[in-house]
């Protein structure tokens, strides 16, 4: 068998059949392409002629799978169309995206990879830099993001994600049916969450029961714009309260350390310093170090003790299965102890949380599953740690859509034909 019809089935690109290969050097297979159909397609509608506009002077070329340890690059003359909607375009290939330098194949292993592990594993990896590991996930999510995404949404959540040292945001939606974000934009006010509802239009808005979100002013006051959702109960998701809490008790620590620190006390100052987590986490999940952290400052007691027991009360009324009534009346007698705790941190939380208060119980009553919107905020922090080497918020937001959105991605031998 000649050695092109040998590659030619090994590799198995859709629509091409190879007409030579050669080895130019430096650990690189060349292999030259000729398309099977003679008709040319418009890369951007499908559009079809049989006439050719002109022939691009210079061969293109992508990038496909590595051959044992060869670069393997396919190289093909292709041709240019006249297209009714779009102009004097080259023509579309089976084997690629439009614009892309790389082969679907490899676009297809590069996201998988990005959905699976690091930034640094994938670049030696697969010898590509990161910004371009970016750009090939944002055309993956534009090719293969679920085009019913926006459809029959009930519940559903919104937050915002910084990225890139808290200038950068983007405004997340998820479909709490699914689990699944199904949009995503960069910003986080008001105008962001517009956008979505644009999208969305009148009628599918219109259906919308529930938005649940964090205590901020901004979306709650596009859902309640009129043609957007203004019939949808606006619901706080448990976690972000219990998040502004924690910072309460972070506030008193960081005020117990100061004082102690100018008090000359430099050794108990630096005890209180690392008492961080222990103070943080769910007892449940403490190191044998911090747990002895912790009896310690109870033994201690004070202004720290009593923020600590004030913080893991509130967290407990939403750990367990209460019924909204239970869940209000512990609430309430949470607002009042905090209220009269006379530490200025649970003071001004206990405000906040008054005011948010029927937010917190529609979660509770329309069972807005908050576990499970935590654990989503969860993996997309942890996704956008992976992004914060991107130099563009649309290469991260196409990280979290790969990750979290409506895809099923595909190794190429998984695909059927
Ligand atoms: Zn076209």
């Amino acid at each position: 068998m000649r050695a092109a019809t040998l590659l030619n089935r090994l590799l198995d690109l859709p629509g091409i059949r190879v007409e030579g290969v050669s080895l130019p050097g430096e650990g690189r297979l060349v292999l030259d392409v000729a398309l099977r159909r003679r008709g040319l397609t418009c890369p951007l509608c499908g559009w079809r002629t049989r006439n050719r506009y002109d022939t691009r002077q210079s061969p293109s070329w992508w990038r496909h799978l590595d051959f044992g340890t060869a670069v393997v690059v396919v190289r093909a003359e292709l041709r240019r169309l006249d297209c009714p909607h779009h102009g004097v375009v080259v023509e579309g290939v089976p084997f690629a995206r439009h614009r892309s330098g790389f082969t679907r194949d490899f676009e297809d292993v590069t996201a998988f990879l990005t959905t699976k592990t690091d930034k640094t594993t994938i670049a030696r990896f697969l010898r590509v830099d990161w910004d371009t590991v970016g750009r090939i996930c944002e055309r993956v999510v534009a090719d293969s993001l679920d085009a019913d995404r926006l459809d029959g949404l009930v519940n559903i959540g919104v937050d915002e994600i910084s990225w890139r040292k808290h200038h950068n945001y983007l405004t997340l939606v998820t479909n709490h049916t699914s689990g699944k974000i199904v949009w995503g934009k960069t910003g986080k006010d008001t105008a962001t969450m517009d956008a979505f509802f644009d999208e969305l239009g009148a009628d599918r808005s219109g259906r919308i029961e529930a938005v649940s979100m964090d205590m901020g002013p901004a979306f709650a006051k596009s859902v309640r714009t009129e043609g957007h959702a203004p019939q949808a109960v606006v619901c706080i998701d448990p976690f972000h309260a219990v998040k502004l809490v924690g910072e309460a008790l972070d506030v008193e620590r960081r005020k117990a350390w100061n004082e102690l620190r100018q008090a000359g006390n430099p050794d108990a100052a630096k005890k209180f310093k690392g008492a961080r987590w222990a103070l943080l986490k769910n007892p449940t999940n403490l190191t044998d170090e911090q747990a002895t952290t912790l009896r310690k400052l109870k033994r201690r007691g004070g202004d720290v003790w009593r923020a600590y027991t004030l913080k893991e009360a509130f967290r407990e009324i939403f750990a367990g299965d209460l019924t909204t009534d239970q869940v209000a009346e512990l609430i309430d007698r949470w607002i009042s102890r905090a209220s009269r705790s006379r530490l200025a941190a649970f003071v001004k939380a206990a405000k906040t949380i008054r005011k948010h208060r029927d937010g917190l119980l529609a979660a509770i009553r329309l069972n807005i599953n908050n576990g499970r919107a935590e654990g989503l905020n969860n993996v997309v922090r942890l996704i956008i740690r992976r992004a914060r080497g991107f130099h563009t918020a649309e290469a991260a937001l196409a990280l979290v859509m790969l990750t979290c959105g409506p895809i099923t991605l595909q190794l190429p031998r998984e695909q059927s034909p």
